[in-house]
């Protein structure tokens, strides 16, 4: 599947190569024909139309999951959900629940599994026992609140970003996702979080709730993104 309303398609793997008659358009599915071949500015997949091999930017194409994952609630903990392994673009959990919005950063309207939310309200309500506000800035995300975030990262920072998942690869449509802040504003979504009263922590206290802080300075070449200390994943009860 393609992501964005309309893609450019490159007659070489290259985005100094010369474009092709055609463009494709969101949604329509292409079936790539050979490796994926990494160039400068990020990696391009062939395919073929009407008998010739043509090339497309990597970022801009959605491998179509093969589990079927829409009409059940994948188990929590063990959803499968990273660079490679998408869920369907319309898995939406059956069991999600709001936040009340004192726990919130804003006023929009945030929703996290039943289990992930209960376990989320304990954290928070402790962490204010310890005098830190920690509030809610993301929480569940559909397919197509994603695919707006993603084009826009992609727009802003080009192909090669690492900050924003694909749509469908993202641990937000799990609803068992969040990212926070405490009452530095200025640290929104920056690695400088971790260093903040808040962020030290969550990095002591998240396990204790069922919480992960998967994307780690350590592991960047295995998840494919960068270091968020601000992004939190329920994965169960210890
Ligand atoms: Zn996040």
């Amino acid at each position: 599947m393609v992501l964005p309303d309309s893609v450019d398609v490159y007659t070489s793997s290259s985005l100094q190569a010369a474009k092709a008659r055609f463009n494709l358009h969101y949604r329509q599915t292409i079936r790539v024909t050979g490796t994926l071949h990494s160039a400068s500015s990020c990696d391009f997949l062939p395919f073929e139309h009407k008998g010739e091999t043509y090339w497309i930017p990597e970022p801009l194409v959605l491998q179509m999951s093969e589990a079927p994952s829409s009409g059940i609630d994948l188990p929590i903990g063990l959803e499968n959900v990273a660079k490679g392994h998408p869920v369907s673009p319309d898995y939406r959990p059956s069991d999600l629940v709001p936040i009340p919005p004192q726990y919130c950063l804003n006023d929009l309207p945030h929703k996290l599994r039943r289990e992930a939310m209960e376990a989320c309200i304990q954290m928070l309500q402790n962490a204010r026992k310890a005098a830190l506000d920690i509030r809610i800035v993301s929480s569940y995300r559909t397919f197509t609140n994603q695919r707006y975030l993603y084009m826009k990262a992609i727009e802003k920072h080009g192909l090669g970003q690492n900050g924003v998942a694909k749509p469908g690869h993202s641990q937000h449509q799990l609803g068992t996702a969040i990212d926070v802040i405490g009452r530095d504003l200025q640290v929104l979504f920056k690695e400088a979080f971790g260093e903040t009263p808040e962020g030290k922590w969550l990095i002591k206290n998240t396990a204790n709730y069922g919480f992960t802080i998967p994307y780690q300075k350590e592991n960047v070449n295995q998840t494919g993104y960068k270091y968020e200390p601000w992004h939190l994943r329920y994965v169960g009860k210890p």
